[in-house]
């Protein structure tokens, strides 16, 4: 056993089988993945490789779980949320101490983590309760026009890595609330925190088959759970290479979608601003995560006037940042989460150099650990350079210069992405401004952390469609139905 696992206080919420139709499964208990804590390189523990027949078993429990549930009542679902959403507070310092093994970011984010995943589930579970129709006036004085929302029916999420827990549950949360049944597949690198939480769902009450686990090839499972006319939604957050992919795959049995893509986020810095808050701004939107969140900034566009004085202040703020295990007091960034992402962070800053980027800071793997790398600052970048155009996905500031807002605009929204912006300025109207023309789905304006359970998360162009949290949170888990009530005046 990893040492780190004695940490644990409830050892059973490390979970080395996958949740389907109520029983815990290891398949034939043939075929096993290794779960590796990126920090050290060592296996935490193992996790069923199951495949196509599991996920098509998991379908059928789906189905029938899902009718029960969606007849049970919103308020009793609710009080079933509730309880999960006091049983993942109650465990928060275990499923924090899971997500730092295996993902690698530090104790004190992943509690944060935790706290955030919880909030999607207490939200909901007010929301579900308030999932109210529509009366809609008629021409003809004898009918009358009802809206009612009703569950889409069986869901699947195909989740990330990089927040193993808060992408569950801004999924399951409103589907369960919603009525529907939902089959999770979380990431090959991180499936603990998923099975953990539904470990607690389970304990809370929720009924078996209505929330599955499920771990193994994603190529497998998610034929499977796309292909399939009995799950009538998809909702997937990763990647918009895979997001395309398994929108074509769902095309032919026309399912409901959400895809919560990739990003490559503008953070807009005018002369005008303050440029301590801005540098606050950076460090949270840039930093968390060692950089691994689709919302995080990709390039800073500082005003041509302050750009040097703004990157030698973040320089010397990003320099001081401390590298290493997530477990060790004061560290503030981890490991990138494999080998393959460290080389593409450097091959990324590579080439902006050879563009003409000058590095101020980092730049270089970090001695910590072989997955840490430096965090790095380069200034003067050249828009010509890939950086610019790819999500970074690693703990690389990128300065590039302007001269007016026009040029400002032009720059941030010259990217097939749309997930976030940020625009840092003192003036009102130039605020208003640039958000109205900024092609994103989310702005923080003078504010670099945006996201919570009660606000609308989501983008526009490639990175997808579909909004999480927030009351618009359940539309994408349910349907309207149409009710004509005519021939009131029959028994005049
Ligand atoms: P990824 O490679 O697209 O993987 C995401 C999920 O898709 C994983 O569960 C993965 O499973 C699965 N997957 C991969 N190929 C698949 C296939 N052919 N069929 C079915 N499932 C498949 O993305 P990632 O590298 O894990 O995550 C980083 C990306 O997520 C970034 O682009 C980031 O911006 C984006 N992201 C977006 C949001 C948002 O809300 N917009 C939030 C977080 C992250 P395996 O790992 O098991 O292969």
């Amino acid at each position: 056993m990893n040492s780190d696992v004695r940490q644990l206080t409830n050892h059973e919420l490390l979970r080395s089988a996958c949740l389907i139709g109520g029983e815990w499964v290891v398949g034939r208990g043939e075929d096993w993945i290794e779960v590796l804590n990126p920090s050290t390189g060592g296996t935490i523990t193992t996790v069923p490789r199951l495949g196509a027949l599991e996920a098509e078993q998991a379908i059928e429990h789906a189905v029938t779980a899902g009718k029960k549930w969606s007849r049970v009542p919103a308020t009793e679902r609710s009080a079933l949320l509730r309880r999960w959403f006091e049983l993942v507070r109650a465990h928060e310092e275990d499923l924090a101490i899971l997500l730092t093994l295996e993902q690698g970011k530090p104790l004190a984010e992943a509690r944060a983590e935790i706290r955030y995943a919880a909030s999607y589930i207490e939200w909901f579970a007010e929301e579900g309760p308030r999932c109210y129709g529509d009366v809609i006036p008629s021409a003809d004085p004898h009918t009358r026009q009802i809206v009612i929302r009703q569950p889409v029916g069986v869901c699947a999420a195909i989740t990330p890595w990089n927040f193993p827990s808060g992408m569950v549950t801004r999924k399951v949360a409103p589907a369960l609330a919603a009525g529907c049944s939902i089959i999770v597949k979380p990431a090959e690198q991180t499936p603990l925190s998923a099975l953990a939480l539904a470990f607690l769902a389970e304990r809370a009450g929720i009924p078996a088959g209505v929330l599955q686990v499920i771990t193994g090839p994603s190529r497998a499972i998610g034929a499977v759970l796309t292909s399939s006319q009995d799950v009538r939604k998809l909702s997937f957050t990763g990647s918009t290479e895979v997001g395309r992919l398994l929108a074509a795959q769902c095309a032919p049995s026309l399912k409901k979608l959400s895809l919560e893509l990739g990003g490559n986020a503008p953070f807009i810095v005018f002369k005008d601003a303050d440029l301590e808050r801005a540098l606050d701004g950076v460090m949270q939107s840039k930093f968390r995560n060692a950089g691994q969140t689709c919302v995080c900034t990709n390039r800073i566009l500082v005003q041509r006037e302050i750009h040097d004085e703004f990157a030698s202040l973040l320089a010397a703020r990003v320099q001081d940042l401390r590298v290493g295990d997530g477990f060790s007091d004061g560290v503030e960034q981890g490991p990138l989460i494999d080998k393959a992402a460290h080389d593409r962070v450097q091959s990324l800053v590579d080439d902006a150099v050879a563009h003409g980027a000058s590095v101020l800071c980092g730049g270089e793997p970090h001695s910590a650990s072989p997955l840490c790398y430096s965090p790095t600052v380069l200034a003067q970048v050249s828009s010509g350079a890939r950086i610019a155009r790819d999500e970074i996905f690693g703990p690389v500031a990128a300065l590039y210069a302007f001269s007016d807002e026009r040029e400002a605009i032009e720059l941030a929204n010259s990217t097939e992405y749309g997930l976030a912006g940020y625009v840092y300025t003192r003036s009102l109207a130039r605020a208003w401004r640039v958000s109205e023309a900024l092609e994103c789905g989310m702005i923080g304006i003078n504010a670099g952390l945006i996201s919570s359970a009660s606000v609308p998360f989501g983008g526009i162009k490639q990175s997808g469609y579909g909004r999480e949290g927030s009351r618009y949170g359940l539309d994408d888990y349910t349907e309207l139905k149409y009710l004509c009530m005519s021939a009131l005046d029959s028994e005049l």
